[in-house]
């Protein structure tokens, strides 16, 4: 993935769902491993009246870090124009997904994408839009190699993540959300346990899963 192939798609969905409204941005693709995706502008002050201003200066950065589909890597980038239309257009939205952002990623998700919202608040407030369990994983990659895979009671999740950040020796860790059926008879950890699983299963999950 190049800066040349989000800009392409960039052309298609601007055209497809937001009526060619959208200047083009900056193009980044990046590494970050924290953040799929990242929408920026600077906001100035536009002439002497309070309140008036205008937004410059877009950039939409993509992660290729993770060996993920084209599919998701274009729903991290429609995630990204929904912020940059909202910010262009200056619509007042509830939060950073509040109920605008929401609207438009249900619309775009209806029509076959995989737009999630990544901040844990945002996370739990998140009407499910199929009865189908949801549910909220945890994979580990400890520093001798062995991974780790748990099922997370998602009021958790702050709560373990900074278990992880004090007490275990991760290389790196993942919260995945899937409604695979597999894991119905998992009971959801409140603390940092979990099964071993392969480094094939970890692929696999990387590929095939929902990163938040
Ligand atoms: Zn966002």
């Amino acid at each position: 993935m190049t800066a040349q192939t989000l800009r392409e798609w960039f052309t298609t969905f601007n055209a497809q769902y937001f009526g060619n409204t959208l200047p083009e941005p900056h193009f980044v693709v990046n590494h970050a491993k924290r953040t799929l995706g990242q929408f920026s502008c600077h906001k100035v002050r536009c002439g002497l009246l309070p309140g008036r201003w205008k937004t410059t200066g877009y950039t939409i950065k993509v992660s290729e870090f993770y060996h993920t589909s084209d599919h998701d890597r274009q729903s991290v980038l429609l995630h990204e124009m929904i912020h940059f239309y909202i910010a262009y257009t200056q619509t007042r939205d509830t939060s950073a997904h509040g109920k605008v952002f929401r609207q438009w990623m249900q619309r775009l998700n209806a029509d076959g994408w995989n737009i999630t919202v990544t901040s844990r608040n945002a996370m739990l407030a998140t009407v499910p839009t199929t009865d189908k369990q949801q549910y909220l994983l945890l994979a580990i990659r400890l520093s001798n190699g062995k991974c780790y895979l748990s099922v997370v009671n998602p009021a958790y999740r702050h709560h373990l993540e900074q278990m992880i950040h004090n007490h275990c020796q991760a290389d790196e860790f993942h919260w995945l959300r899937t409604n695979d059926s597999r894991y119905a008879g998992w009971s959801a950890v409140r603390t940092l346990r979990g099964k071993h699983i392969t480094q094939d299963e970890w692929e696999r999950l990387m590929s095939e899963t929902v990163i938040l």
